[in-house]
């Protein structure tokens, strides 16, 4: 059984603040490993609920987040920036993803850190007229390769917003944001615990699993937070200016109108 991981930072259990996600501080390191702790975790239950080939990508802004040297042996790894794809290294031949350290997307009371791809530059995205996140985007990308979401982990709101995408996706809820910046937290151990089981338990229940579909062709819908973000997006086939601040990116299925953007 052939399982892809997609990581991202926010959601990690005890990430809250902007000096946690980046940049050259004490704080940022110490987020990796816990980040490299969850991973390890996923992969461990992977391995007990049968999988045989697990590809884990670095998803997280850099794409250089993990601590390499502590990574489990029982996987093999995507990092580093500038790649050919979103998701890179995802293909049909998989059986199951997992998205881990999820957040909600833009535009979300009470969850942690929310935004959808860019903080600075992204109020709302719609994938085909439907409001989307990012993990609205990654399981239709993935439902495009009919693969199956199984599994998410990230603050509860970022778990509730999976469940309505996927009905049976198993969520690890790692805190309760009370606000953007601030939650009540899961321990870091009692977190990668609740991984373990669950990625075991998803791999046990991937085949019940329903691709999550987007019809084709495909447009996606960027709201941007400024005409001039806007302004700076050349117009050329496949893409459109709707009004000041929003562009349609279209292709005939989501990665290559995901591939316009
Ligand atoms: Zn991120």
């Amino acid at each position: 059984m052939r399982v892809f991981i997609t990581t991202d930072l926010e959601g990690v259990a005890g990430v809250l603040l902007d000096s946690q996600v980046g940049g050259d501080s004490r704080e940022y390191e110490r987020a990796r490993h816990l980040l490299t702790q969850e991973v390890n975790a996923a992969v461990e239950g992977a391995l007990a609920g049968g999988a045989t080939d697990i590809l884990v990508d670095d998803g997280h802004a850099s794409g250089f987040n993990f601590i390499f040297e502590e990574l489990h042996p029982g996987a093999r790894y995507v990092m580093g920036s500038a790649r050919p794809a979103w998701l890179p290294g995802l293909e049909e031949s998989f059986d199951a993803t997992f998205f881990l350290g999820c957040h909600a997307m833009a535009g979300t009371q009470g969850a942690v850190r929310d935004h959808t791809m860019s903080t600075v530059a992204w109020h709302n995205m719609w994938v085909n007229g439907k409001l989307m996140g990012e993990i609205g985007l990654w399981a239709s990308i993935a439902g495009q390769y009919g693969v199956p979401s199984v599994l998410v982990s990230g603050c509860e709101k970022a778990c509730r917003e999976a469940a309505e995408l996927v009905s049976g996706i198993e969520a690890v809820a790692t805190k309760k944001g009370m606000s953007r910046y601030s939650a009540v937290l899961e321990p870091a151990e009692k977190v990668r615990g609740m991984i373990r089981r669950a990625a075991e338990g998803a791999l046990a229940k991937a085949k019940t699993i329903a691709p999550c579909r987007v019809e084709s062709p495909v447009e996606i819908r960027v709201e941007y937070n400024n005409t001039g973000q806007a302004d700076q997006v050349p117009i050329v086939t496949g893409r459109e200016r709707i009004d000041a601040r929003t562009i349609a990116y279209r292709g005939p299925n989501v990665v290559e109108a995901f591939r316009m953007l």
